[in-house]
């Protein structure tokens, strides 16, 4: 028997840690030997904090909003053999949570259900076994080639194919090559990557060292946000057990394969998770966007050929390699491959962490799986992709979430932020909210960026204080043209996003602000 703690930031922030304190105290004052697993999140973010209780044989029953007091009574209860209690438990390895049945996953396969902090733990789940592999029977031209018959895109925002990605890397020769992981999620609404570092980290450093030998790298960064503390802890953990282990440093696993991996974190800013950026973040620069060519994988850090990966990406790697590209790609739909995890925010009734097949359909996510609006009111959109997202009116929610169909509907897949409006949210001032925050992290070198992002705020910002004028949505249009074709990186590029899919699917929200002026 053991007890098992959601322990994540979205554990910790709900009272986590009280509640390990509180079993702690009570099995001290009571000479209960007991083990107490901390894992990272399961994806229950709405039934936080959640404590399983995992029974010799196997069984586990997941108990949510659990408190000091309720953790004691689950304890006692199943020590008594009277469990499991009925009243605060969620899920069960019996009857799992709806939340839970409708996923597939691959990627969070670890989250929730393993110590982060333990590299057998890890282990124990098949972990580094993909690097084994690639390392005693794959060349690095083999390794790319499993990646390319996966089609596995980039799961940071652009969806660009993985394997061709680390092919032009290798090939673009060089002294040195680097495998950079970026790890700056900024999106507004987006907690994907946080939760896969926070909850298994060594996923991801097993992908990146299996993406550095296929592209010839000898070092890798992680260039992690600074706002995200528990992440960088676990994976300065995870990295040094990974070198305590041999998996990183000199001659891995007996090979002649080297390769380490530092951390670097970033200071804050929106537009250093912009691949240019990054790297210039990296060099010790201002994070600005540079003009591309020559793309990262030609001269990318220090000059030298680069291969910037999203954590996600990098978490898909070892499944891959394990379980082959077909078998990848035999998921999802025609041009999407594989899975997608989704951060489901908002107006929802069961939010969390969510990793379906590409294909899958918004109501399925929302209905399925989120359980519909939270508030008993009526869906009205869904705002995709983050700040460079666009909203989704309630009628197109058949259609299925992937890169093609979603880019039909002037939305993006973006790094996998899904954040539900009810009837009540105003279209404007969601438009505005984003704009804001885009108009904010503007790095300010292009002038359409700078400059026109600020003229279109001012506009929203009088519309909705009642204060619109006629001509102010075509304005709103006209600027948006000039912003997405003249700047120079996919911010200002993407900016205008929120506003076009708002005034394309709710013009009479904005028409009504107009006429209804003050
Ligand atoms: Fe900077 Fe905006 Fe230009 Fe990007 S588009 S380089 S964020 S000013």
């Amino acid at each position: 028997m053991k007890v098992r703690l959601g322990l994540g930031s979205c554990g910790i922030a709900a009272g986590g840690l009280q509640v390990l304190e509180a079993l702690q105290k009570e099995m001290e004052s009571r000479g209960i030997k007991l083990e107490i697993q901390k894992s990272g999140c399961i994806g229950l973010c709405h039934h936080e904090p959640l404590l399983d209780w995992i029974e010799d044989d196997g069984r586990v029953f997941t108990y949510g909003a659990v408190d000091a007091g309720r953790s004691v009574e689950i304890l006692e209860a199943h020590l008594a053999g009277c469990g499991p209690l009925e009243a605060y438990l969620v899920s069960s390895s019996d009857e799992p949570a709806e939340f839970l049945q409708q996923q597939l996953r691959i990627v969070l396969r670890n989250c929730g259900r393993i110590d982060p902090e333990s590299i057998d733990d890890y282990r124990r789940q098949d972990g580094y076994s993909a690097l084994q592999k690639v390392l005693a029977k794959m060349s690095p031209e083999e390794v790319i080639e499993e990646i390319e018959v996966s089609a596995l895109r980039g799961r940071g925002g652009a969806g660009f194919l993985t394997g061709l990605k680390w092919k032009a890397t290798r090939e673009a020769g060089g002294l040195y090559r680097y495998i950079i992981c970026n790890a700056d999620e900024g999106d507004p609404g987006a907690f994907m990557d946080r939760s896969i570092l926070e909850g298994d980290p060594h996923a991801v450093l097993e992908g990146m060292i299996i993406a550095a030998y296929a592209i010839g790298a000898e070092q890798g960064i992680i260039y992690c946000r600074a706002e995200y503390p528990l992440a960088v802890k676990r994976l300065e953990i995870a990295i040094a057990q990974a070198r305590q282990k041999g998996l990183l440093g000199q001659r891995i696993l007996g090979s002649d394969f080297s390769f380490d991996i530092s951390i670097q974190q970033g200071a804050g800013a929106f537009v250093c998770g912009e691949e240019t950026a990054l790297i210039a973040s990296l060099e010790g620069e201002r994070g600005m966007p540079r003009l591309k060519p020559p793309y990262p994988s030609e001269s990318g850090l220090w000059g030298y050929p680069s291969s910037i990966n999203n954590v996600e990406t990098l978490a898909n790697v070892p499944w891959i390699i394990r379980n082959g590209g077909e078998a990848f790609a035999a998921l999802g739909s025609r041009e999407s491959k594989g899975t997608k995890v989704f951060a489901l925010a908002g107006k929802i009734e069961r939010g969390g962490l969510v990793e379906v097949p590409m294909g899958t359909t918004l109501r399925e996510i929302i209905y399925g799986i989120g359980g519909g609006v939270k508030t008993g009111r009526r869906i009205k959109a869904v705002q995709m992709g983050g700040p460079s997202g666009g909203c989704i009116p309630a009628e197109l929610l058949d259609i299925p979430v992937d890169y093609q169909s979603l880019s039909n509907t002037g939305a993006i897949m973006g790094s996998g932020g899904m954040v539900v409006l009810d009837e009540s949210s105003c279209m404007v001032d969601l438009a505005r909210f984003f704009l804001d925050f885009t108009q904010k992290e503007s790095c300010g070198k292009c002038v359409q960026c700078r400059i026109g992002t600020k003229r279109m705020l001012e506009i929203l910002e009088r519309i909705c204080q009642g204060e619109g004028q006629e001509g102010d949505i075509e304005l709103l249009e006209e600027l948006s043209a000039h912003i997405s074709e003249n700047s120079l990186c996919g911010l200002g590029q993407s900016a205008p996003n929120p506003v076009l899919t708002t005034i394309r699917y709710f013009r009479d929200e904005y028409e009504a602000h107009i006429r209804e002026k003050k």
